[in-house]
């Protein structure tokens, strides 16, 4: 098995960078993001109390699932759009915040990982659920071109939402996601912390690549 972790802040280019190096490299790639957005999504439909025992067995009973081309399943559904509505990414860290979802989450995310040549993204993987991971990457971008590209992302799916809504989202989700107890975001000690700011999507991809190749020799 072979892990490579990619956190950052919501926006940062995370998830479609991190699919493409895994396409590169053969791997398999899990997006935890969607695990929490999932969760959300749940807990949106069951209209039970957050962190009630019987939305917490429901969460922990979700069967999550990585086919061979890297879609997620959740109870035996691909999971898709309705995870990532503006309704659920307005609320999706609070969710994210409460511990005993963090612990199911954790857990899952782990198990799905288990024994795989994988990259895993999302906020504190490289942190709490894969602390032994053989390359860790930070990726980073200002507030202006994260909200831009969740924006131009939102529009490109017919989500009608405005550009100030969703700056708005970004600054309450980096301050909800940085300042929380339990794992918050932050770069691991022996993370590279990358900065998106002025490169090309190709650009990061190659760099971010190059570097990757070179640090699995030492794994
Ligand atoms: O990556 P994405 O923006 O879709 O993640 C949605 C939310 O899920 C984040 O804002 C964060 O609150 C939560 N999350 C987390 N830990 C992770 C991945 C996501 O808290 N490892």
């Amino acid at each position: 098995m072979i892990y490579i972790t990619i956190d950052g802040p919501a926006g940062s280019g995370k998830s479609s960078v991190s699919r493409e190096l895994a396409k590169k490299l053969g791997f398999k790639h899990l997006d935890t993001g969607a695990l929490y957005r999932a969760a959300t999504f749940l807990w949106i439909k069951s209209r039970k109390e957050l962190a009630s025992q019987e939305f917490l067995k429901m969460v922990k009973s979700a069967n999550f699932y990585l086919s061979g081309d890297s879609t997620l399943y959740m109870n035996g559904k691909p999971l898709g759009e309705e995870i990532r509505t503006v309704k659920v990414g307005k609320v999706v860290s609070k969710v994210a915040e409460v511990p005993e979802i963090r612990e199911i989450i954790t857990q899952k995310a782990r198990e799905i990982a288990n024994g795989k040549r994988i990259v895993v993204e999302g906020r504190d993987i490289g942190t709490v659920v894969l602390p032994s991971a053989c390359v860790k990457i930070f990726l980073t971008a200002s507030v202006d071109e994260r909200a831009h590209r969740r924006y131009e992302d939102y529009k490109s799916r017919g989500v009608s939402v405005r550009f100030e809504e969703v700056v708005k989202e970004i600054e309450l989700r980096d301050k909800i996601d940085s300042t929380r107890e339990v794992a918050p975001l932050k770069p691991a000690k022996d993370a590279i912390i990358f900065s998106t700011d002025g490169f090309t999507f190709e650009e990061v991809v190659s760099k971010l690549y190059s570097l990757i190749v070179e640090k699995m020799k030492q794994c």
